[in-house]
This record gives C-alpha cells, structure tokens and sequence, in this order.
C-alpha cells in the first residue's frame, strides 16, 4: 500500500477500524445469542413448569423451581442483549458498507502517485481481499 494516495491509506486505515468493530459485534451476538439459547430451552424442556395452576389458591406456577425462575429472568436480559447487539451490529455494518462503497466508487479513479502504467489498483484490491475486505461485489 506504499505507492496509494493518502486519501486511499486514510480510508483503508478507516475501513480496516470498521470491520474490526463490525466483526466484534458480530462475535457478541453470537455469544449473547448462545446465553439466550441454554436458558430459553431449559423453558422449552420444562415448559410443565410454567403452567399455571387454577386448583392451587396459594400459588399461580406451583411447579415453578428456583432455577425455572432464573432460566425465565436469564432468557429475558439476554433477549434484551441480544437485541441491542442486532442494533448495534447494524449500525456497524451500515457503516462499514457505506465506506467500502466509498472507496469502490472511488478506486476507478486514480488512487496511487505512480505517474505511469502500474498495478496498484489490481494490488490494492487483492490486499483489501486478504483482509476480508470485499472490493468488488456489493
Ligand atoms: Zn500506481
């Protein structure tokens, strides 16, 4: 990336930053998606236990145990996870989408300081590839 314009290098620094956040969020959802899972199909194992009972006055879910209550509360605050790591990850990726758009509509024009035929583009484009970053598709 030695003979790219400065403008090009500000933008890949940019983008390689972006993706690195974009990826991250993305292995956040994962995980969170995961802690909602166990807990949600504890409910769906023991979902017995979560019917109310019309005969017992005392108690409305008499089958109801502590771990019940906990699997119930931990696939509610991860659900709420799970949806803020959505939002967030869709914030990433917009813009992340929006600067690689950037470059590509840029990268036609001249993008290096070299004053006769080279390959920069075509090597600029295979090292943005190797770091995940597509270029060419959309
Ligand atoms: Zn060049």
């Amino acid at each position: 990336m030695w003979k790219i314009s400065f403008i090009m290098q500000k933008k890949s620094e940019k983008i390689i930053e972006l993706k690195r956040i974009k990826d991250n969020m993305l292995r956040k959802l994962y995980l969170a998606f995961i802690a909602f899972a166990i807990p949600f199909l504890w409910i769906m194992n023991f979902y017995h236990h979560f019917l109310p009972s019309f005969e017992n006055t005392d108690h409305l879910f008499p089958d109801m145990t502590l771990p019940d209550y906990i699997a119930l509360i931990a696939t509610a605050l991860m659900a709420v996870l799970v949806y803020s790591y959505t939002q967030l990850y869709k914030k990433a990726k917009t813009k992340y989408d929006s600067l690689r758009h950037d470059i590509m509509d840029n990268i036609g024009a001249v993008i290096c300081n070299c004053h006769e035929q080279c390959n920069c583009r075509e090597e600029y484009i295979k090292d943005m590839d190797e770091k995940g970053i597509d270029l060419i598709i959309r």
